[in-house]
């Protein structure tokens, strides 16, 4: 969209999180500028039935943006519309928007009562295990659920992520055995990812975790799949974001293990700060990055089934998935053994 050639109106949407009917999107966007704000990108991003915007390419979305801004979002709140209004209008002399018209997103919340599994994994002899650090191994549990008639099984996303954690765990406890581990372990399935990283948010907000030390978090969120960039060539891969973020070690902890053990193809391409997708925000590590903690994203990227009826069990490439799992579990025990900081 170019900016210069607005002369729509331009409908800010703000608030709280509701899903927007895509054919009332469909309709308005045709002749005006969608704008939302929101101090939460991951809610902003997911507005529309569920359905993450794709900026690039999707002819439907071409009239929609949206700002992540904790203080415009408080802005718009505190009835300081004029003041808005100015500044955009301020931001350009070609922006020239006719009329600008303010939509408060409000949906009556029904509060529903839910849970994280946690799991916790020490040395048999916990006295051997010197550190007293944790780690956290993370997928989330939570899909989209039902709607009317239709089941959302979420194979993929994250049935795939979610499997591989437990069958990871089953090997952690074998190196707890041999009082192998030098960090302690939590296993943790997060709730209401989907609904805006709700569980992972509860998490480390809880007084357990502002007490104690965690050394990383390894977060797993659809590993089963081939995506369109890996179609073709069909070469082993896996898309690590976030790792070279907040700490160096914890990326070259990944890249090593993956040269010694596994050889699977490291995609960075995600990873990069301007990617459009921004997948680093999307999943439960975030709230653990945003708490300064090296955090990793371990993910096989978004395919035509995301957050459809048809993410089903069968389209899952399973010697793909075994591969990744195998992969995942030299990285694991490799944080978990490692006796010296992450830096
Ligand atoms: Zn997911």
């Amino acid at each position: 969209m170019d900016w210069k050639d607005l002369k729509a109106t331009l409908i800010i949407i703000y608030g709280q999180k509701e899903n927007v009917s895509e054919r009332w999107l469909e309709d308005v966007a045709k002749k005006n500028l969608v704008l939302f704000v929101n101090d939460d990108f991951h809610m902003t991003h997911d507005v529309v039935n569920g359905q993450p915007f794709y900026l690039n390419g999707n002819p439907l979305y071409k009239n929609y943006a949206f700002i992540k801004s904790e203080k415009l979002n408080a802005w718009i709140l505190n009835q300081r519309k004029k003041d808005f209004e100015q500044f955009l209008q301020g931001q350009s002399e070609s922006l020239k928007i006719s009329r600008l018209v303010f939509f408060r997103n409000r949906k009556e919340v029904k509060p529903i009562k839910t849970a994280n599994v946690v799991g916790y994994i020490d040395n048999n002899d916990s006295t051997q295990n010197s550190c007293k650090k944790y780690m956290v191994l993370s997928g989330h549990f939570d899909h989209l659920g039902k709607k009317g008639n239709s089941i959302y099984y979420g194979a993929d996303d994250n049935g795939s992520g979610c499997s591989a954690i437990v069958a990871m765990a089953k090997y952690l406890g074998e190196l707890a055995k041999n009082n192998a581990l030098n960090k302690r372990i939590i296993v943790a399935f997060m709730t209401g990812e989907e609904m805006g990283l709700i569980g992972s948010h509860y998490f480390t907000a809880t007084d357990f975790f502002k007490k104690n030390k965690f050394e990383c978090n390894v977060n797993i969120d659809m590993i089963g799949r081939f995506d369109k960039n890996h179609q073709e060539s069909k070469n082993p891969y896996i898309y690590v974001i976030g790792a070279d973020r907040i700490s160096k070690d914890l990326d070259s902890v990944i890249s090593k293990t993956n040269v010694r053990y596994n050889h699977l193809d490291l995609d960075y391409r995600l990873n990069a700060l301007d990617d459009p997708e921004r997948l680093y925000e999307r999943s439960d590590h975030f709230n653990f990055a945003k708490n300064g903690i090296p955090s990793v994203f371990f993910f096989s990227g978004l395919h035509e089934d995301y957050h459809k009826t048809s993410d089903t069990f069968d389209k899952l490439n399973y010697q793909l998935f075994h591969q990744r799992t195998k992969f995942l579990f030299t990285v694991v025990s490799e944080l978990a053994i490692r006796k010296s900081p992450l830096r």
